[in-house]
């Protein structure tokens, strides 16, 4: 048995529907500009059928259901973005598009929170996303459902509220780059692995919170995500 000389830190984990038993998370990857609408109101000026990139969040990022996001340092612009998730559960490189949802475990929602102020610094000065994206509690993340119980459907809906205001609403239908070309694009770049979980982009409607704001994502079909704005860390 392996002795640390530190304590090391806890497996990453998601609840499942149905059973007591956890996903391990391995690795949080993110599809970046994935709506059509959402890369429009973000005026990027990109080309709109450009190839998913894809960034990463760290795993002790994860946020649960019912819990909170303390309002991160360094901002004045925090947005949520709400999106699909797709949690690889058989690995694999250069995945074929019509045997990607052969890799996929199951479905969940998750938030992509930003710092939207620090990643567009990180935008023009043409710097790493990471201060943007992967900060401290920036991965609130639902439980996952089986996906040989809830399918592949693709007219999912996803709606996300802030204080019961409906943000966003999209269908999954709109996404530029379906799952199945995602699995495969991804697996282009990194040999995917069981525990990866991708957040499969935002649609429009993106917008900032604040403190004691609470928000709920909902994607048809699928566990739904209820997550607040607590108070800054104290350093
Ligand atoms: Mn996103």
């Amino acid at each position: 048995m392996t002795s640390f000389v530190i304590a090391p830190p806890p497996q990453a984990s998601l609840p499942v529907v149905g059973t007591d038993a956890r996903f391990p998370v391995r690795r949080i990857y993110c599809v970046g500009r994935n709506y059509l609408a959402h890369v429009r109101e973000m005026n990027e000026g990109a080309d709109e059928r450009d190839p998913p990139f894809f960034f990463q969040k760290p795993l002790d990022a994860i946020v649960h259901d019912g819990c909170k996001v303390p309002y991160p340092a360094l901002t004045q612009s925090l947005h949520y973005e709400g999106e699909m998730v797709a949690a690889i559960g058989v690995g694999g490189a250069r995945i074929r598009r019509d045997a990607a949802h052969a890799h996929v475990f199951g479905y969940g929602v998750g938030l992509d929170m930003t710092r939207r102020d620090l990643q567009t610094v990180a935008k023009d000065k043409g710097w790493p996303w990471e201060m943007g994206k992967a900060f401290d509690h920036s991965a609130p993340l639902g439980a996952l459902a089986r996906a040989d119980e809830v399918g592949h459907r693709t007219d999912r809906v996803i709606e996300l509220k802030v204080n019961g205001k409906v943000r966003q609403s999209s269908t999954i239908a709109h996404m530029t780059w379906s799952v199945s070309e995602i699995i495969s694009k991804l697996s282009e770049q990194y040999r995917l692995e069981p525990g990866d979980v991708i957040m499969t982009g935002t649609p429009e409607g993106v917008g900032s919170v604040t403190v004691g704001d609470v928000i709920a994502l909902t994607v048809t079909g699928l566990p739904p995500l209820k997550i607040s704005i607590g108070e800054a860390l104290s350093p």
